[in-house]
Parts: C-alpha cells; structure tokens; sequence
C-alpha cells in the first residue's frame, strides 16, 4: 500500500531552493520510499531558475523585492493548473517557512519590500492547497517533528490509500473503534458505506479531527510500515 503524496520537490533531494540547496531530511527522504511521489517547485513551476532571488508573501500576494516582481497572479494560476490537475492523492508534505509552500512558520509582512514584520502565516501555495483540499492532510517537515502530529498525518495518508486498495469493508474492520470516538454520527453512515470514494472522503472527514495519542499509536501499528515509526525520542 503506498500513499500519493505531494511532496515539495527540495524535502526529496533536488536542488532547486533560491539558495541552490536541497531541504531533505531522514524522515521525508525515507517516507518518500514508502509513497507514490508526486514532486513540485511552485517557484521553479512559475518560471524561476536556480539559484534565484528571495520572495516574500505581503498582504497583497507574493512579491521579490530585489526586482519588484508581482508574483502573485503567476503563483495563483500555477496553484489552479496544478492542483486541478492532480488524480486523488492521498496528502501533501510541503516545505516549512517557505513564501510558496509553508504551511507553517513562514514571516509575512505588511509591505511588499518585506520590511515590516506583520506575524507568521502560510505561504501562497500551501494556502491554496488547503483551500482546495480542506480535508486532506496537508502539512510541512517542521510540524511533523512533533510525534502525534507526524502519527496523525501518517495513518491518514496511509487510512486513505488502504480504502483506495483494499475497499470500505477491510477499512472499517480497522477504524470502526476510531471513528466511534471521533464522529459517532459519521461512522453510522460509514459502516454501510459501499462506494470506496465515499467511504474515503467521509474517512478524511472524520480524521480531520486528532484522535487521543492511545489511539494513534494503536492504528499506526495497524497500518502504517513498522519502517516509518520512531519513538517519541528518536523522531529523525
Ligand atoms: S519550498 Fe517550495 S518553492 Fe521553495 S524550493 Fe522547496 S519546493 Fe520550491
């Protein structure tokens, strides 16, 4: 069973940040071997080179201050082509901070010459992610540092693609108990649910919400790789 994950393309390995690096790390280079990958560079898709000049996001869209560049139609189209383009996909792991794709953590100002801080928000294309796909686990490398957070994203990726493979009745074997605790109105419906694509969007529906850590650790033994489960302690 192996997720369609969105990944940012620099969290794979290729070089194509504005600095010329990579932002790979253990745990994104290892999930991606457990995944049917789906890569993308929202700047580099959007005409830019590499290594390039800074971005920022302001309260007007995307801007490069260096060559006073509006970004923010390109970024909104490339967003719309992309993501209306995408079969199902099971979520996306995007890359923190970062103008384009931060889900977290990334400096927004209130100028479009970045020189007043206005607080830490989402970077234009994550927005846009999430926008359209409100249920999908969307989330970026730093957030998942955080064990439940990184348990909960995974047994959703991996929730979805067992329903996608396997069908609503092996996954309800599974997740009945969950879904009891998260959304007794929701696993009424599920339990006769035959149709898979149903079954999975009400599946992701439910999970949006966390369920307790006893419960998460219990289904990620079920259906995530034994390869991909690290101690609180030892997270890479
Ligand atoms: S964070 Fe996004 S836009 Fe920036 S280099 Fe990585 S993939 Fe490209």
């Amino acid at each position: 069973m192996r997720p369609k994950i969105v990944f940012s393309s620099c969290l794979t390995g290729e070089a194509v940040r504005y600095d010329g690096g990579s932002a790979e790390t253990p745990f994104t280079l290892k999930l991606l071997n457990f995944s049917e990958p789906v890569k993308v560079c929202p700047e580099v898709g959007i005409g830019f080179g590499v290594p390039r000049e800074k971005v920022i996001v302001w309260e007007g869209g995307l801007h490069q201050p260096s060559t006073s560049l509006d970004l923010t139609q390109k970024m909104e189209e490339l967003s719309r082509s992309f993501l209306g383009s995408l079969k199902e996909v099971d979520g996306f792991l995007l890359k923190s901070k970062s103008p384009s794709c931060g889900v977290s953590r990334t400096k927004t100002y209130k100028d479009k010459e970045g020189k007043v801080f206005k607080g830490f928000g989402r970077g234009m294309f994550a927005r846009a992610v999430l926008e359209a796909f409100p249920y999908l686990p969307v989330e970026d490398e730093l957030r998942l540092s955080r064990y439940h957070l990184r348990l909960h994203f995974l047994i959703r990726v991996f929730g979805s693609a067992l329903i996608r493979e396997e069908g609503p009745e092996v996954a309800h074997d599974i997740f009945s108990d969950a879904l009891r605790v998260l959304s007794p109105g929701l696993e009424k419906r599920m339990r006769r649910e035959k149709s898979g694509k149903t079954y999975r969007e009400l599946f992701l529906r439910a999970f949006s919400r966390r369920p307790p850590l006893s419960l998460l650790l219990e289904l990620a033994g079920k259906v995530v790789p034994q390869e991909l489960l690290y101690p609180p302690d030892r997270l890479p």
